[in-house]
Parts: structure tokens; sequence; C-alpha cells
């Protein structure tokens, strides 16, 4: 027996009133805050997520869907959304638009993780990035269209964790004071960590690594380190943030490991998600289109999965709106009926009324029992002495009553009762 391959899902009909529901509500809350829909290809040069994602990132270095195609070129899965949207803003000249030019995304995202619950290696997400300004406001509303969502959705207790990760200008100090406050604890620290502080220093500051967490508690915040540019702009998001009333708290560990992201980095959490599972993440990336070969442009973004949210969702019993169920089951006694009920379906489906047909010549209580289980309003029944006096029996299946209706106004009153739905 084939499988799906390790960690992708089945998205199986039943889950589907809830993707429908969450990726809706996205596309509704990314218009209302005047974001535009940009769809991306799947894969991209390998080379653009080697440099936007970064060399040194557990992306890049471990978990990428990279192959050569049969004409030997280099591609790769994507495995995140923005630098292939950054990639399109320069090569469709976005930045003559004005600016920000704000975009957003929904699709698959490819990362050879491992997997476990709610960790996929193809997983959705609602991708959201506003380029080319620099004003906090800017970081602020970025971060009101995910609280939007999970609002909307039906979380409560939300919160952000902010924190900045500084500019080129003022995080070198920074990585200086942090490596040198790790160097006496070098012993303690396991070989992820070791690689970590010998390549990309900051990332020390999110490692899971039990034996590292003390060590972490003590570690200098980059906060103090930050230049004024960075301190005024990290002070103008959180006063926004208070007068919007959104708690936040400053989460010094929260940092991204590369040279182009800097100034805001945030989450949001739910309550009662773990703590380990922030369903959003996000930041400024101002030094990223610049490293991709284009002009320096600021840009803020955020990336939310799918799959997470549907999960958080049921754990906490949120429902949602049930896909549309039929009007009417037409259940056929004989070939003559059926031929009948063929025609009048047709017509039904073309006045965009929801009917369905029983098949397999079944018997009544066979096609009745069908009927129910589809959720049908009205089974239509249709036998030999119905047709004979030119009728149908009309069962209304939750109350149990019948009723006989001429064949000339069947789709008229269908018609209208679903209407009136
Ligand atoms: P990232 O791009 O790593 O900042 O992730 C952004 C969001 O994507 C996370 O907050 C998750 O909601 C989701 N996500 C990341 N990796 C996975 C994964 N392997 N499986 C499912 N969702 C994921």
């Amino acid at each position: 027996m084939y499988r799906a391959p390790r960690g992708t899902l089945d998205i199986l009909p039943e889950d589907q009133p809830y993707w429908r529901h969450v990726t809706e509500r996205a596309h509704a809350i990314a218009a209302l805050y005047g974001y535009e829909y940009i769809d991306t290809p799947i894969f991209e040069e390998t080379s653009l997520f080697v440099r936007g994602v970064g060399e040194g990132t557990d992306i890049v270095d471990k978990e990428m869907y990279s192959f050569q195609d049969k004409g030997g070129d280099h591609l790769t899965l994507r495995p995140e959304f923005t630098a292939g949207v950054m990639r399109a803003y320069l090569e469709h000249g976005m930045r003559t638009r004005p600016q920000p030019v704000k975009l957003y995304s929904l699709g698959p995202i490819f990362r050879h993780e491992k997997p476990q619950a709610g960790r996929y290696r193809q997983f959705w997400q609602f991708n959201v990035e506003a380029i080319g300004e620099m004003d906090p406001a800017l970081d602020v509303e970025v971060m009101s269209v995910a609280w939007h969502l999970y609002e909307d959705l039906g979380f409560s207790g939300l919160s952000f964790h902010i924190n900045s990760t500084g500019d080129p200008r003022c995080r070198p100090r920074y990585i200086e004071a942090l490596v040198a406050y790790y160097r006496p604890y070098l012993h303690l620290l396991d070989e992820d960590d070791r690689r970590r502080l010998a390549r990309n220093p900051l990332r020390l500051l999110d490692s899971k690594s039990p034996a590292a967490q003390p060590i972490i508690e003590g570690a200098p915040k980059i906060t103090d380190y930050l230049c004024d540019e960075c301190t005024q702009h990290f002070a103008r998001v959180r006063r926004y943030l208070d007068a919007l009333g959104r708690p936040y708290v400053v989460n010094h560990r929260l940092v991204r490991g590369l040279d182009y992201y800097t100034k805001t980095v945030f989450e949001v959490y739910a309550e009662g998600i773990g703590a380990q599972n922030a369903v959003c993440g996000g930041g400024r990336y101002d030094g990223l289109i610049e490293a991709l070969g284009g002009p320096p442009t600021p840009g803020i973004g955020f990336a939310t999965g799918i799959e997470r949210i549907i999960l958080a969702m049921k754990e906490r019993g949120i429902a949602v709106p049930g896909l549309p169920k039929p009007t009417a089951f037409f259940a056929p006694l004989g070939e003559e009926s059926k031929v009948v009920a063929l025609r009048l379906i047709t017509e039904l489906r073309a006045a965009g009324v929801r009917a369905l047909l029983g098949f397999g010549d079944r018997s009544l209580k066979a096609q009745l029992r069908a009927a129910d289980r589809a959720g049908a309003t009205y089974a239509v029944i249709l036998g030999e002495d119905e047709l004979a006096a030119g009728q149908a029996t009309l069962r209304h299946m939750a109350q149990g009553t019948q009723q006989n209706i001429p064949l000339a106004g069947l789709v008229a009153f269908l018609r209208d009762s679903e209407a009136t739905r």
C-alpha cells in the first residue's frame, strides 16, 4: 500500500470547511488592510533561497528540497515565501509603484524537517509583506494583520512577543558582547550551540537545549546595545502598540540570525497554545532586497502556518461554517423515473439549486437513507404512481412530512425553498 510521503497531509473533505474558512478569512482581512494577493512559483532557483534565507540557517543547511531538473537547472521547492516575493518585486519593477507595496500569499511551503504533531514537510503559510517603507507604524500594521486574523478566527488571550534585532551598525557590538559572555560556558554547550557560537551567535538565544537555558537567562540583552535609530524605532513600535491596547512582552530571546533582518521581530501567542508554538513569526528585513541584488529597500512581513491554526482551532473547539447541504435528493424508482429525475436535476442545477441523484436502482428505503446521510432538505420520490399522475412525492427529511407536487412546478418550488433557507 502506498502512503502519503512522511510529513505530508491529505486534506480530506471533512477538513475542508476549516481550510476554506481560514483561507477565506485570511483573504478578507488582508484586503481590509489593503494588501494585494501575489502568487509566485512553488520552485525558484536554489541560489535565491541560499541568499535570501541565508547560509547558516537550518532551512538552507538542512531542510531544503533541492534538485537539478532535466535541463540541469538547480531548483528548490520554496521553503518560505519572502525570497520569492522579493524576487518578484525586483523583477517586475515594483519600486516604481507607490510605496509601501503591500502583498500577501497563501500556499504550500516545503521543509525537510523532522515530522511531529504540527510540524510537517509540506505545510501552508499565509504570508504578508510590506515593502519600501521604514515607518514603525507599518510594523504595527503588519503585526495587526496577524492579530486580526487570530481574533477573527476566535482565539483569545492573544499577545505579542517583540524585540528589536538592531541593524548592521549596532548589532556587531552586541554580537561581540554575546560571544564574550558565552566563552566561559563553552564546555557546557552541546554541539549545535557550539556551531551557533562559531557561525551564527544570535541563534544561541533561541537554543532549545536544556543546559543552555540558564546561560541564556543571563546573556546580555540586545536592547541595551541598539543605536539611536533602532532605539527610536523600537520605542515607536511599542508606543503604537500601547495606543492600540495590544498586550506585548519584550522577549530578549527573540532574534533572527541573519544580517539583513533588522529592527522589529515579533511573534504572536494565543492562550493555551504551547509556548514552543508561536502561531506566527515575523519582522523587518531592511537589508534583504539589497542582499538579493536590488537597491536598499526596507521591508517587513510575517508568515503563519495554516495547519497549526486549524489544529489549535480544533483543540479549543472553535466551530466553522459547514459546507452547504443539498436541497433535494432524487429517489427514482425504475428506469422511466430515472430519466425524469435526470432532466429535473439538470434543470435545478442550471437554476443554482443543489440537487443529488440516488444511483444504482436501490430500494426506496436505501435511497431515503442516502438522502438523510447527504443532509438533504427534501427527498423527491418518483415512483410509477407518481409518474402516472404527473407529480412527485416530496418528503421533508427532518419533519418526516410528505406532500405531492406537480412535476411542472417542482423546479420553481425547490428553487424558492432554497432561496428562503
Ligand atoms: P517561519 O517561516 O519558520 O518563521 O514559520 C512561520 C510559521 O509557519 C510558524 O509560526 C508556523 O505556524 C508555521 N510553520 C513553520 N514550520 C512549520 C512546519 N514544519 N509545519 C507546519 N507549520 C510550520
